[in-house]
């Protein structure tokens, strides 16, 4: 068997999962390569604001010493949430104390560039996008750059996300359309340019829902509102409604004419919407998805076990899973040990809140979605 430090261990993605599976093996001393397809300033800038859940991606700060300066820039305040149906009646308000909630706030691009500084900047090649990868022999695989480059591994690890070019190694399963299309718009400087909407839609989330339809508003670290106008529709539909996507001020006429009969108040988030309009499917892969181990390759995040945002667990599983597998390489000194004990734990916890992400898309897309939502988290509440 080759020693610890001579075996080659391949990240392929430098999101929230692959970034904190290196740092947490680069504090341990266990050398590890993350290729990202982006350039740096690219990736800093993606994503909204997640709440990081304290029994998983706290728990991977924790592990990746970060979790001071995560408290640093966490808002802990950010965790308000409001629950309306199109007329604007509420169904649910939850005020978040100052400094009381164990899911505080952070952005996206925030959370990766914390991670990032702690990771060695040798340890990270940018602009280097997975194209395939040809197995030689049971533990060695060569991977093929869309840049021309060439390199091997003992241990490729598959933290590219949705699509992810790792994963066709290990299971034919594909990320497949969840019945779920949005239309991403932000509204800038919330507070100064806007007081009556950042007082309507509070330090956290909002959420209206209505018609296989919802409008969903989240606040970020930086004072902008982010706004999901979402629609239970067939995959074709963000391409054949003939939204202009290139001029933002007639799609965003047409969005509205999508919610004329909604409430002025829910209206709002579109009506001062600025800037870009962005279309996104929402796509999954199927609940509970496992395969059958192959020594040299795995899966963390979203290539794993993507999911709805619904259950809000995402880049939670994906943090948990860097952990959980870093962990397990950091005490075995054979991989594939390593990587099947890896393998059985994040089945069990993927899979549960997999099922958990699909059971609350279909309420909050279904019938009477309000009532429904409000009655499903007031029991949670009471069970907690
Ligand atoms: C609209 C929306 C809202 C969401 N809201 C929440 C939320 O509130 N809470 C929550 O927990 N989660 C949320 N999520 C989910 C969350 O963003 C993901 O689960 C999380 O980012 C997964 O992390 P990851 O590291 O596995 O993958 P990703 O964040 O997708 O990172 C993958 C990385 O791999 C890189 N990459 C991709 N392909 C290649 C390649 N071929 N070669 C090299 N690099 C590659 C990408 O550039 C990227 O940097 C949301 C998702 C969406 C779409």
């Amino acid at each position: 068997m080759q020693k610890a430090n001579e075996r080659k261990i391949a990240i392929i993605g430098g999101g929230p999962g692959g970034l904190t599976l290196a740092v947490i093996l680069q504090k341990y001393g266990v050398k590890a390569t993350v290729y990202e397809k982006s350039s740096f300033q690219a990736n800093n800038q993606q994503g909204g604001s997640l709440d990081i859940h304290s029994e998983s991606g706290q728990r991977a700060l924790q592990e990746a010493d970060l979790f001071e300066s995560f408290q640093a820039v966490a808002r802990y305040d950010g965790e308000d949430f409001r629950l309306f149906d199109k007329k604007g009646k509420m169904y649910l308000e939850e005020i978040a104390e100052d400094h009381g909630s164990d899911r505080p706030e952070i952005d996206r691009g925030v959370l990766c560039e914390m991670i990032l500084q702690a990771l060695h900047p040798t340890s990270i090649r940018w602009n280097h996008s997975l194209s395939h990868v040809v197995p030689l022999k049971d533990d060695l695989y060569e991977l093929h750059f869309e840049n021309g480059n060439v390199e091997t591994a003992n241990l490729v690890i598959g933290a590219d996300g949705a699509f992810s070019k790792v994963r066709p190694l290990l299971t034919k399963a594909k990320a497949e359309y969840t019945g779920l299309s949005m239309v991403e718009v932000h509204i800038k400087n919330v507070a100064i340019d806007h007081p009556e909407l950042a007082s309507f839609n509070r330090r956290g989330k909002m959420f209206a829902l209505a018609d296989h339809k919802a409008i969903i508003g989240q606040l970020n670290g930086d004072g902008d509102i982010r706004v999901y106008a979402s629609f239970q529709v067939e995959q074709e539909w963000l391409d054949q409604s003939g939204f202009l996507w290139d001029q933002p001020d007639i799609a965003k006429q047409k969005l509205l004419s999508y919610f004329e009969d909604w409430d002025e108040s829910l209206q709002n988030y579109i009506r001062l919407a600025e800037g870009k309009i962005l279309p996104r499917r929402i796509y999954m892969l199927p609940v509970g998805l496992t395969w059958a181990h192959r020594a040299g390759v795995t899966l963390i995040g979203d290539a794993a076990h993507l999911m709805s945002p619904f259950a809000g667990e995402g880049v939670n599983l994906a943090m948990l899973d860097a952990t959980e597998l870093a962990l397990s390489i950091v005490q075995h000194n054979d991989l594939s040990i390593a990587v099947q004990g890896y393998e059985q734990k994040m089945y069990a916890y993927s899979g549960e809140a997999a099922r958990e992400s699909y059971k609350n898309l279909q309420l909050c897309f279904g019938d009477q979605a309000a009532s429904r939502l409000a009655a499903l988290m007031n029991q949670y509440h009471q069970q907690a």
